[in-house]
């Protein structure tokens, strides 16, 4: 914003029913004049009044000198010599000139006081069309009662009109349930300057029900003379749908859905930090004669073995733990909190359940088995590594021993 520079200037006249009797040079520079007394040589002051203003300048003039009236201050529009149209305010005075009371005028130019009003209404105006014309959706609000929207905001949370959104008592009804807690937090927040600005993902219910993301910029504004918060949003809701996507991708396997090693390990190790002691149980389980299955019915049987054993695995295991695939045909479980009992209680569901799981390949009727190796950690520093290896070693003693059994540490 370009500085304002505000200077005013006064001049002084005294009068008589307008005879003029006194000027000064101010009060002649106002007008115009080259010197004051080029004003002392009109006869009457209405020379240089406007028009439209005898009327009421006749008046006050009557008024104040009959003492119906105490004198105060005016305001008027003036046109001086060259025509340049200016407002002035007036303060007047009744004195003793020469023995008989006349009016003193003190004439104070409000020209560049207007100029600079002008100019702030300007300024405002301009801020107000870079918010009107902006793609960015803005909202002012206080308590989540909304003091300005803009279109943008309008048609990206799907509503009909300024009107519309300007109706809400608060737009916390945009807001899903779950978030609106940590709304009135932030809000809080940003109000009592404890936070200057947010920057946030939030999902939002717009007007047509449907639920989008957007990212919000939050900062508290002076609106009226009172704080408030003022929110841009940009919809993001295609790019959020495209982050869980690749972050789903990264984390998962593409044929059976299951966690992948990366995202499992992870998991596991970030398990054991947030925990002080680990009961960790963990089933690697390998099935069996695969590369068989591939060889006699090709690459896309085996696929399907992999896939419907990947479900059963995740059935039987259900909210008991968290299951992934460790590679091609092995896959992996980790169990928390649980006995080993009812660790192999669960790895002697899976082998059940595959054995009643029939696959049709080439006419014939088949029937997959599966070995288990259990390893068990009860350690306060446990070793994801080490826990892994050991039931690695059993699961392949359970293929030593003959396959489609399960091998478990107290054996
Ligand atoms: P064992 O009973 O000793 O476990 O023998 P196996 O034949 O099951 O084990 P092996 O490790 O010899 O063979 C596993 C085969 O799995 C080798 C590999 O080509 C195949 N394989 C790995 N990933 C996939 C996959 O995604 N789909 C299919 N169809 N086959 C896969
Ligand atoms: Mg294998
Ligand atoms: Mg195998």
């Amino acid at each position: 914003m370009k500085p304002i520079h505000i200077d005013s200037m006064y001049g002084v006249v005294i009068h008589r029913d307008f005879t003029p009797l006194f000027v000064d040079e101010k009060y002649a520079q106002l007008f115009g004049f080259e010197s004051a007394q080029e004003v002392m040589n009109l006869s009457s002051l209405f020379d240089i009044i406007d028009p439209k203003y005898h009327q009421i300048a006749q008046q006050a003039y009557n008024d104040v000198m009959q003492g119906k009236e105490t004198p105060k201050v005016r305001s008027y529009v003036n046109q001086d010599t060259q025509g340049r149209i200016f407002s002035v305010l007036t303060v007047d005075h009744v004195v003793e000139w020469q023995g008989s009371p006349a009016l003193q005028i003190t004439v104070i130019d409000m020209s560049t006081i207007d100029q600079a009003n002008q100019q702030i209404l300007e300024q405002e105006q301009k801020y107000k069309d870079l918010i009107w014309h902006s793609l960015q959706g803005i909202l002012v609000h206080r308590d989540f009662k909304p003091l300005m929207v803009n279109p943008a905001f309008v048609d990206l949370i799907k509503a009909n009109s300024v009107a519309e959104v300007m109706a809400l008592d608060s737009f916390m009804c945009l807001i899903p349930e779950y978030n609106q807690k940590n709304a009135r937090n932030l809000y809080q927040q940003l109000i009592s300057k404890e936070l200057t600005s947010t920057n946030d993902v939030v999902e939002n219910i717009c007007f047509d029900g449907q639920t989008r993301y957007f990212q919000l910029f939050e900062s508290v504004i002076d609106w009226g003379g009172l704080p408030a918060i003022q929110t841009s949003i940009i919809d993001v809701t295609e790019k959020y749908h495209l982050e869980r996507q690749i972050e789903y991708q990264a984390s998962h396997d593409d044929l059976t859905g299951l966690f992948n090693r990366r995202a499992i390990t992870e998991k596991l190790n970030q398990k054991i930090i947030d925990s002080d002691t680990c009961s960790e149980i963990c089933l690697l389980i390998d099935i069996d004669d695969f590369k068989w299955i591939n060889d006699q019915f090709g690459h896309a049987s085996g696929d399907e073995v992999i896939v419907r054993f990947a479900n059963l695995c995740k059935k039987a295991v259900d909210e008991s733990g968290i299951v992934g695939r460790w590679g091609g045909e092995e896959f992996i479980v980790f169990l928390s909190n649980h006995s080993l009992k009812q660790a192999k209680a669960i790895a002697t569901t899976i082998l059940k359940k595959c054995e009643l799981e029939v696959y049709q390949f080439s006419d014939h009727h088949h029937i997959v088995t599966a070995s288990i190796g259990i390893s068990q950690c009860q350690t306060s520093n446990c070793n994801i590594e080490s826990l892994i290896q050991t039931a690695d070693k059993n699961m392949y003693q359970a293929k030593q021993q003959g396959k489609n059994q399960i091998v478990s540490p107290e054996d």
